[in-house]
């Protein structure tokens, strides 16, 4: 998103669409100076959150262009680009709640968000005498949803433009309604989950269950890896966390977070098959040498006087946990978004487990606002004019708003 002043310019996150095939070439938008670094009327590029949808085509950017991210989704990116799944942003500087940043006659101020990736944000920015809002994308459904309440009661105020995602926004808020599948789906999606509700499903599963519990998620969700570790507490039961997953928690560099270490003794660590022969391929054993003290090993999974949860990327271990003779999965749980499911490797994994005659679960929540939030939003902040963003139905997202 560009904005701009005069000549002046500011961007505001550089996705990549998450639908675009791994290979193919997504070209920059045409912003004079953002390939070539030549343009001292271009002042950065300022990046809400790590999801590939809001800083993917940075690496086409020329390294001139300044750009800005929160440090520890910063540190996290850094350490996911060894599994593909980030990349070192070589940031200029950090984004923190509340703290302006100035760049050229554009200042920037980071509100921190609730969404379902760790330190994500919404941005302030005010240049000469205009006021832009930017939600980024959010939630409040949240662990941090208090930071969206505080916003909606005391948002910002004389905001001139109010840009906001809307991915929950679709043609079934409209009155008209295809059918009555559709009305009902916007529905469910109004009353969305909270991440407390997916910390107590998974409390209730794991207690019922007596052998081992593999959870599927994204280690850069962080809410949810607290959310298994909550429930692994309230169950009686210690967590492992995959290599990657192991790294990402360690990265965010927050206390509150636990990591297998000496800290946090009920959190260790499981390097899968596909991490270990990546980890070969690349002589990377520090990573695992870092990992030794808190690792543990296929034999050691049904031995412990706990039993133990497996969290984080684990689809591709599944099958050599079934091999396992001595390994007895009682139920292995989806995380994440459904549709992933409905995607080849999703179905495989479904028939596997349906083989093997292992329960697939469900227990997820959304990382964007369902419709009622994104209305109370709107309805507080009062913007002169709302633009959508992060929809496919904007046209929609004005019935949300007051005018
Ligand atoms: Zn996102
Ligand atoms: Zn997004």
């Amino acid at each position: 998103m560009e904005l701009r002043s005069g000549k002046d310019i500011v961007i505001l996150d550089i996705g990549r669409p998450l639908t675009a095939p791994r290979n193919a070439v997504v070209p920059l938008p045409p912003i004079r100076g953002l390939e070539t670094g030549r343009n001292p009327h271009l002042h950065g590029v300022v990046i809400s959150h790590g999801h590939q949808d809001h800083w993917g085509l940075i690496p086409q950017v020329h390294r001139n262009v300044p750009r800005f991210i929160g440090k520890p989704t910063a540190q996290i990116l850094r350490v996911a680009e060894f599994w593909g799944t980030g990349i070192d942003l070589h940031e200029t500087g950090h984004l923190e709640h509340l703290v302006p940043l100035s760049l050229g006659p554009f200042t920037v101020t980071p509100y921190l968000i609730d969404h379902s990736a760790f330190d994500a944000y919404a941005l302030l920015v005010e240049c000469r005498g205009e006021r832009v809002f930017y939600t980024g994308d959010f939630r409040a459904h949240g662990r941090k949803s208090r930071l969206v309440e505080r916003l909606i009661s005391d948002p910002p105020a004389d905001i001139d433009y109010l840009i906001c995602e809307g991915t929950h926004v679709s043609a079934s808020v409209d009155t008209g309604a295809a059918d009555e599948d559709d009305a009902r789906s916007a529905n469910e999606i109004v009353s969305c989950a909270s991440e407390d509700e997916v910390e107590d499903q998974l409390t209730e599963l794991l207690t019922d269950a007596d052998g081992l519990v593999v959870v599927l998620c994204s280690p850069q969700n962080i809410d949810r890896i607290v959310s298994v570790y909550r429930a692994c507490l309230r169950s009686d039961r210690d967590m492992a966390v995959d290599l990657y997953g192991s790294q990402v928690l360690a990265a965010a560099g927050q206390e509150t977070i636990p990591i297998p270490s000496a800290q946090w003794p009920r959190v260790l660590t499981y390097v899968t098959g596909v991490q270990r022969r990546r980890v070969r391929r690349a002589s990377a054993f520090d990573m695992t040498r870092t990992a030794r003290a808190h690792r543990i090993f296929p034999e050691q999974l049904m031995t412990r006087e706990r039993p133990l949860v497996l969290a984080g990327s684990f689809s591709s271990e599944i099958s050599a946990l079934l091999a396992m003779p001595e390994v007895k999965i009682s139920a292995v749980v989806w995380s994440m978004w459904e549709g992933y499911l409905s995607e080849p490797s999703g179905q495989r994994l479904a028939s596997l487990l349906e083989s093997h005659g292992v329960p697939l679960v469900h227990a997820h929540t959304s990382g964007h606002a369902g419709l009622a939030d994104l209305s109370r939003l709107i309805t507080a902040m009062q913007p002169t004019r709302l633009i959508p963003i992060h929809t496919e139905h904007p046209d929609l997202l004005h019935q949300l708003g007051t005018s």
